[in-house]
């Protein structure tokens, strides 16, 4: 079932509408807000599937909670606005226990700033209570069902969002909305404190879309991740060679560089201000002049050039390691590790592959036979999530033969080695990003890591070995990634040890 709103592109200059998906966007990023209401749909990414993914996972979270509910809902179409609110009102005014995708709405006065607005929200429940309110002996408090594991901000603005809308209707204010979140957790908005935030997103995102300003563009890797206009944005971004394609630069550093006048990464590089150092403290501006200039001069530099780092780890027989997972089933399903022998020259890629999430325990031992026939090798990966995962398997499956700290001893992380002693020329830190730098290339170019989490999902509903495959090949592209990435920077660190 379809459970989101299009509202219209074009504003009605007697009332301004603003639902609760727009001042949820507009938590995220006003600048999202602004183009999911005004932007060219033309420029907007199509769907990724993982986002689908999501919204799937949300409807099931949602009929599980149903179960527990004698609901009832709204029987208009879902674009019919009018009717929907009108029915949702009648449900109400009826008492029944449980109203399921109501559609509440409220018409405020217009301000000496603003408009009058249309205030559009569908909390997924509205649930009976005791509390008598203008329907009778009852009311009914909001409760949202969503993906996140925490409740975030923008969670509790909209929670607070729909306990205003129900105040207006049935004039009594829900005392404690409810969020439903992943894993069931349940959580109750304290509306006392989340009300005054609301009502100032709210005016502040009017204002907004009142005045028809484009916010201005500023790229973070995790807000931006998953948003449609990413594309867009990201090109407007590198068109005006902005700094935050910078590591580094958050929105409130960038405020800082703004108040001396910098506004890309040469004039960052050659600054010889100082920023206020409760904003940016003289070591971290240090870092982001180096990170600048190696974007500007498009070259890698050594990150402490005067300090001596341990040696770099290296063998006759080395192991690369990626692991896949599927976090909604909790289940790591493929161990790659690619196996170098640089005494024979030979590469050897192996792969421990759950078809099943219940023969994970399976993978696991074959995995740790595979590593224990090299001890001596280290293991290389790239990000903390390998050695996390180890850790927690090792536990979970009660191995006595080894020790675990002999084991991880064995593991070097390249992503931490990168990071903490070069600076590259690059917009991010992923191993996507500084492999595709190095000019290495993946053979399905169009996959990414959300996607294998797709993919292993679809398999296990279709059964279609070619989407296996994919997977596998993926993964073991990880793992010749990181491989280069290694010879590069082993490389790199010795001719800079030379050098000195
Ligand atoms: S891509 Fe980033 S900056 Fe652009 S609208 Fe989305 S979240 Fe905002």
């Amino acid at each position: 079932m379809n459970n989101t709103f299009s509202p219209p592109r074009n504003p009605n200059s007697s009332s301004l509408l603003l639902t609760d998906e727009l001042l949820l966007d507009y938590k995220r990023c006003d600048r999202r807000a602004f183009l999911n209401r005004y932007g060219d749909p033309q420029q907007r990414d199509p769907e990724r599937e993982f986002v689908g993914k999501l919204k799937a996972e949300n409807q099931r979270q949602i009929q599980e909670l149903l179960k527990q509910y004698n609901w009832t809902g709204p029987e208009a179409p879902s674009r019919d606005w009018p009717q929907r609110i009108a029915q949702t009102i009648q449900l109400m005014n009826a008492g029944v226990e449980c109203i399921y995708r109501g559609l509440l709405s409220h018409q405020t006065p217009p301000t000496k700033t603003l408009p009058s607005l249309t205030l559009v929200g569908h909390p997924t429940l509205l649930v009976k209570q005791p509390y008598p309110s203008q329907l009778g002996e009852w009311s009914y408090i909001p409760v949202n069902v969503k993906l996140g594991k925490r409740p975030k901000t923008e969670y509790k603005v909209v929670a607070a969002f729909h306990g205003y809308l129900l105040q207006q209707i049935q004039g009594f204010c829900p005392l404690t909305p409810e969020l439903r979140l992943r894993g069931g957790k349940r959580y109750t908005v304290d509306l006392g404190m989340w009300l005054p935030p609301m009502e100032e997103v709210l005016q502040s995102c009017g204002s907004m879309l009142q005045s028809w300003q484009e916010p201005d563009v500023f790229i973070s890797r995790q807000r931006c991740g998953l948003c449609d206009w990413q594309t867009y944005c990201h090109g407007i971004a590198q068109q005006k060679n902005h700094l935050s394609l910078v590591p580094g630069i958050t929105p409130s550093r960038y405020e800082a560089l703004q108040a001396l006048g910098i506004e890309t990464p040469e004039e960052l590089a050659e600054s010889e201000m100082l920023p206020d150092a409760e904003l940016i403290e003289g070591e971290l501006f240090a870092q982001l002049q180096q990170q600048a200039q190696s974007i500007s001069e498009n070259r890698p530099l050594f990150r402490y050039p005067n300090k001596r780092l341990p040696p770099f780890p290296s063998a006759p027989i080395e192991l690369y390691f990626d692991l896949e997972a599927e976090p909604d089933r909790q289940v790591d399903y493929l161990f790659g590790v690619l196996c170098v022998n640089h005494e024979t020259q030979e590469e050897q890629f192996y792969r421990f592959l759950a078809e099943r999430p219940e023969d994970e325990p399976l993978v696991w031992q074959q995995f740790l036979a595979l590593i224990w026939r090299y001890p001596q090798a280290p293991i290389f990966h790239f990000s903390e999530y390998e050695v996390e995962t180890v850790k927690r398997l090792t536990k979970l499956y009660r191995c006595t033969y080894f020790s675990l700290s002999s084991l991880v001893s064995r593991f070097v992380d390249i992503h931490h080695w990168i990071v903490t002693s070069t600076t590259l020329p690059v917009e991010n830190y992923s191993l996507k990003t500084l492999a595709k730098w190095l000019g290495f290339a993946w053979r399905d170019q169009a996959v990414s890591g959300d996607q294998t989490v797709c993919l292993y999902d679809k398999w296990l509903k279709v059964g279609d070995r070619s989407l296996l495959d994919t997977i596998i090949r993926y993964n073991e592209d990880d793992c010749r990634a990181t491989y280069h990435l290694k010879t590069w920077l082993e490389d790199f660190l010795q001719n800079s040890v030379e050098e000195d």
